[in-house]
């Protein structure tokens, strides 16, 4: 696609509900987390690159990379914690710009949930944020993630903050409200990025 609209929001506030509705229309969705997990599938140079530097004890017994123990690997080891971003970081970048010109729907989104702190934001043509009150983006992500509250103030605390956020938004979606709710702005908002993506194309 020619027409990238950048999706974020804080942890739990309902990127992948929204970005669902947005595929149901038919609309590729390149989504961040799920490319920086493709960057490291089995096989891959990214892979490769991790393992001989670690050593093998990184992969699970499938070649699969053992996330929680490279976590554990890098947490409090800034020297390798940035290795690893050095190297990861561009990969991503790249693979999710790729994805997003191959993408076939008249206009794509790219979902990141850094979107603002990796400053992608100024890479895409329109910024779509979707907006939650604190209590309700916390109350929603325990019950989801199954976790306590001060884990989750914790992610919250490492995000940018939601006027930051809501400051480079081009629009807006309110998810304080009923996930039916969320339709009629998906398909408002859907009608227009047709229009715009048409008129460039
Ligand atoms: P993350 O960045 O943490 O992956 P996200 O922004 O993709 O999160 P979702 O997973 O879409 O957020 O939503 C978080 C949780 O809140 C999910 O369990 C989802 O089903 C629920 N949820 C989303 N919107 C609503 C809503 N309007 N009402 C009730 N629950 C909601």
């Amino acid at each position: 696609s020619q027409y990238i609209v950048g999706v974020s929001g804080g942890i739990g506030s309902g990127k992948t509900t929204v970005t669902n509705l947005f595929a149901e229309q038919g609309i590729h969705v390149v989504d961040a987390d799920i490319v920086a997990r493709q960057v490291v599938a089995p096989g891959t140079d990214a892979l490769h690159q991790i393992a001989s530097k670690f050593g093998s004890e990184i992969l699970n017994a499938d070649q699969t990379l053992n996330r929680a123990q490279l976590r554990q690997v890098i947490f409090q080891q800034a020297e390798l914690k940035s290795w690893l971003n050095d190297l990861l970081h561009p990969i991503i970048r790249q693979t999710m710009w790729q994805q997003t010109l191959l993408a076939k729907s008249a206009y794509c989104l790219l979902s990141a949930p850094l979107l603002v702190e990796n400053e992608l934001h100024l890479s895409v043509n329109r910024v779509l944020i979707i907006d939650v009150d604190e209590s309700l983006q916390l109350s929603r992500t325990i019950l989801r993630d199954n976790s306590n509250a001060q884990q989750i103030r914790a992610i919250m605390a490492a995000q940018v903050s939601r006027e930051k956020r809501l400051s480079v938004a081009d629009d807006v979606i309110d998810n304080n409200h009923d996930i039916a709710e969320l339709v009629p702005q998906v398909a408002r908002l859907h009608q227009q990025y047709l229009q715009v993506a048409e008129n460039i194309a």
